[in-house]
């Protein structure tokens, strides 16, 4: 028969041997500082702490690339806009950037009339410098260093996660920013992780330096800069929901 004395006895030494181990895990337990709370409502819709580059409706926050003068690309009714070949190099951010993490959804054309890198291609650029390339890569072929999801001319994507055209897309891209020391040596690499509708295609790369289509990539000391987003001939590409949260 269990006596209120056994009972007595067993809550003791429950608690003492609870009371022991939490001793010994006590040290590597960190309570500071507390990560911050950041609400989201979804997993596409901007995060409380994120700035909205583009939530269809205007261009405030991009000049046009060379101009450096408002853009002329077209805004669409349903929140998207439709990049314009206007000669203008494209567009970039007014503000400046170092490490972030970016979104940005896109649909390529139903014209396939173009063939390889003229259909649908665009581009996101971190730092003026460092493009994820945005292509139509659905059954149409390419060099796959150059292909959708590709650190253009340096990592090929894990994997083709591409959809069809007409069907929209997304990217999640976090960019680690090079950094260079005052006497403009690289004294770290930058880095990419990218996801194409939710599938992981850059798995922590390393770039090699600035995006060129002929030759190798280097690298140049730089700021923090602009993200720019690519007009290339020669079907039409089309973005919306695009929202950046700094890193540092
Ligand atoms: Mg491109």
């Amino acid at each position: 028969m269990i006596s209120f004395k056994n009972i007595k006895l067993f809550l003791f030494l429950t608690s003492f041997l609870i009371g022991s181990s939490q001793d010994k895990s006590t040290p590597t337990e960190i309570w500071e500082p507390i990560p911050k709370v950041v609400y989201s409502s979804s997993d596409s819709a901007p995060p409380n702490d994120a700035i909205i580059l583009f939530d269809g409706t205007d261009l405030s926050r991009w000049n046009a690339k060379w101009s450096k003068k408002e853009s002329k690309w077209k805004i669409n009714n349903d929140g998207s806009m439709t990049v314009v070949f206007d000669g203008s190099g494209g567009i970039e951010t007014k503000q400046k950037f170092g490490s972030v993490q970016l979104h940005i959804e896109w649909k390529t054309s139903e014209d396939v009339s173009h063939k390889n890198q003229k259909r649908s291609n665009s581009g996101v650029f971190f730092q003026d410098r460092y493009e994820i390339q945005i292509l139509d890569s659905y059954k149409s072929p390419t060099y796959v260093n150059g292909q959708a999801g590709s650190v253009y001319k340096q990592h090929i994507p894990l994997v083709n996660a591409s959809r069809k055209p007409g069907e929209w897309q997304s990217y999640d891209i976090v960019f680690d920013a090079p950094e260079f020391n005052s006497d403009g040596k690289k004294i770290k690499s930058g880095y990419f992780t990218v996801f194409h509708n939710g599938i992981l295609i850059q798995n922590h790369v390393e770039i090699f330096g600035t995006t060129t289509n002929v030759g190798q990539p280097e690298y140049t000391a730089h700021d923090d800069g602009p993200i720019s987003l690519q007009n290339h001939c020669c079907s039409q590409i089309t973005l919306r929901n695009i929202w950046v949260r700094k890193l540092d």
